[in-house]
């Protein structure tokens, strides 16, 4: 990492302490707190895992001492969180979802964007090799969201949502939705059968969903008949997310790394707008530098396009282009 991106981290890491500070209260722990594997990466880009708390205050306490670029906790409930992989022990692990963008909306490859992180020349995907005006190499990759991706990633969640209710028979009450703080939708399942299910068993599930090498074999009461299974709905997801026991998901209302947004639970999948209701930073104006931003529907206002210019913006949206690597802070605020 450069100085000055260094520099810059850490002005995006103050505003990061001002929501751990101010939004401690509304921050959700998980049930069993004192049995989850917590991780986090910080603001130097190390990672560190096999953390644990013991209850909901230290967990906070962390967060605002500590001021994680982001945090995570394990899916799995262990007996002994802190300790090696091998000997955790593990009790039982929530059954989770990952829908990324990338996966089912086929408008956000448009949107997105390459940008030469030496002079800020930017073109359309995919990237060349190389920088066509200063020759680096050093070329970030902007995923880059609108209304329709975004309806597509939605229309997604709202699909897993309908399998899982109808086709799994789990009550809506059961699932939890959330926004995932920058451009997917992550789902757990609180149920204790589910709980208990090991590797092989989350990869069936996972098969049915895609319905990929999806078999008859599976065990759950309202699988439609063969017949009926060509129409069936389908939703692609990250299969690893749901079959690792062993991983460590995104903390609810954690802030996200790549964004500034935060992971926000979905009640009604409908109603819900991630570029309004995941916006947590300061309304603060704060002074920029955009190497190239196209246009962004922020709280119903929209942003940009801003193409090598200074500008005035709040800090949500400031923070927003400077962890996509399209924009600087001007001074050290
Ligand atoms: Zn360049």
């Amino acid at each position: 990492m450069s100085m000055l991106e260094m520099e810059q981290l850490q002005t995006v890491r103050k505003f990061f302490r001002w929501y751990y500070f101010n939004y401690s209260e509304k921050i959700k722990a998980p049930e069993s707190i004192e049995s989850r594997e917590f991780g986090y990466k910080d603001f130097n880009g190390s990672m560190i895992r096999h953390l644990s708390f013991k209850s909901e205050g230290e967990y906070k306490a962390f967060l605002v001492k500590n001021v994680p670029k982001s945090v995570y906790y394990s899916v799995a409930f262990y007996s002994d969180p802190t300790a090696p992989m091998e000997s955790k022990g593990l009790i039982k692990a929530d059954v989770a979802f990952d829908i990324d963008i990338k996966d089912v909306s086929k408008k956000i490859k448009d949107n997105s964007f390459w940008i030469c992180k030496n002079c800020h020349t930017y073109g359309t995907l995919p990237a060349p090799k190389s920088c066509p005006s200063c020759g680096s190499e050093d070329l970030e990759e902007v995923e880059w969201v609108c209304d329709e991706c975004l309806s597509d990633v939605k229309d997604a969640a709202i699909t897993l949502s309908d399998i899982l209710t109808e086709d799994f028979g789990l009550s809506r009450k059961e699932i939890s939705i959330y926004f995932s703080g920058n451009n997917g939708y992550h789902f757990y399942i609180f149920n204790e059968e589910m709980r208990k299910l090991g590797q092989q068993e989350r990869m069936e599930i996972v098969e049915y969903i895609t319905m990929n090498g999806f078999n008859q074999s599976v065990f759950y009461k309202n699988v439609p008949e063969s017949g009926s299974l060509i129409n069936r709905r389908k939703v692609t997801i990250d299969p690893n997310v749901t079959v690792d026991i062993r991983r460590i998901f995104r903390a609810p209302d954690s802030l996200h790394d790549e964004s500034g947004l935060a992971k926000k639970e979905v009640t009604s999948l409908d109603l819900f707008d991630p570029f309004k209701e995941a916006v947590v930073l300061p309304e603060e104006p704060i002074e920029l530098l955009v190497h190239y931003m196209p246009a962004i529907k922020f709280r119903d206002q929209t942003f940009g396009p801003y193409k090598k210019e200074k500008v005035k913006v709040p800090a949500y949206i400031a923070v927003y282009a400077v962890l996509k690597g399209i924009a600087e802070f001007i001074d050290n605020q």
